[in-house]
């Protein structure tokens, strides 16, 4: 039998020094319904020996966003190579924004450099959409909900709101149209909204303890079911760990050493390779998108429990 690590007593020490960082960053703004949400929610879920464990706000939703970048990137898996995807989306860190467009104008042979970022993961969409058409939403709602272990659904307010805001990402996907990397005839409204429906998805830790379990347990849940395959499994770690935190992925591995993937709704999700889960909830972000209570308490359980995989 394995030796609990996550004790009630570290989990707690972590939690507070989460809440000590709440009046730290903002919440993101830029879609008007996410600065609507309560700033002082705080939560980490661990599953470790195939128990769920949580403290905290464990059980607040919140939009899972940039976290599920990691799905679609999945699915696209279950249809292509990653050798033929990457003909659309590299597979290296990004040094600026999640957003940015100077960042896809200056890209070597103009395609976005990961699937994480918001261009990447809007042709993974398109992509997606070519394949599944107009059940491509709900293929997407499928996979997330194994992921997390429960049936989700998805905030028509914030998928609204995000809509109504949508003028980056908009660029984003003409400025693909016009390079000719998507065909003139893509379906623009209808993968943007699958896209913002996708970002709208609604979690709370414990959900994403199940997906950091599913992808650290080589892609098999908690039932023994196989959501991904072992290889899927691994290139989604070593995106995580290259990619997943943005232009801070550099960072954050110094910090906590894990393969991660954040998302502006306040999210982190972690992965590591000891059949184990950790996830953590705060929604003021840092200026690169990641929460920052999040980072702070997982460093804090990284340096105490030697969590690094590096
Ligand atoms: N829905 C967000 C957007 O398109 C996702 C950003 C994120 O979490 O990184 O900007």
């Amino acid at each position: 039998m394995r030796t609990i690590i996550y004790t009630d007593e570290i989990l707690e020490e972590a939690l507070n020094l989460g809440r000590k960082y709440l009046h730290e960053g903002a919440v993101a703004d830029y879609i008007p319904e996410l600065a609507k949400v309560n700033a002082n929610k705080v939560a980490i879920s661990v599953i470790e020996d195939g128990n769920l464990k949580s403290i905290g706000d464990s059980k607040v939703r919140f939009s899972i966003q940039s976290i599920v970048k990691v799905i679609l990137y999945s699915l696209a898996m279950k249809n292509y190579k990653v050798a033929e995807l990457k003909k659309y989306v590299g597979v290296r860190p990004s040094a600026k924004p999640f957003n940015s467009v100077i960042e896809l104008e200056l890209s070597e042979k103009r395609i976005p450099v990961n699937p994480f970022i918001n261009a990447g993961a809007i042709i993974i969409v398109a992509i997606l959409y070519n394949v599944y058409r107009e059940k491509t939403f709900d293929v997407i709602l499928e996979k997330t909900s194994e992921f997390l272990g429960e049936e989700v659904d998805y905030s028509r307010e914030i998928a609204q709101s995000e809509k109504e805001s949508s003028f980056t990402n908009r660029t984003l996907i003409y400025l693909m149209l016009a390079k000719g990397l998507l065909p003139s005839d893509t379906k623009v409204e209808e993968v943007l909204d699958t896209y913002f429906k996708a970002c709208s998805i609604l979690v709370n830790t414990e959900n994403l303890a199940h997906m950091s379990y599913v992808i650290s347990n080589d892609g098999i849940d908690l039932e023994g079911k196989e959501i991904i395959t072992p290889r899927e499994a691994r290139v989604l770690r070593s995106l995580m760990a290259t990619c997943g935190t943005y232009d801070y992925s550099g960072d954050f591995a110094i910090r906590v050493g894990l393969p991660a993937k954040s998302g502006v709704g306040g999210g982190i999700v972690t992965a590591s390779k000891n059949k184990t889960g950790l996830a953590v909830y705060a929604p003021r972000l840092d200026k690169h998108g990641n929460s920052y209570s999040g980072v702070r308490m997982l460093e804090f359980l990284s340096n105490e429990l030697d969590l690094s995989i590096y």
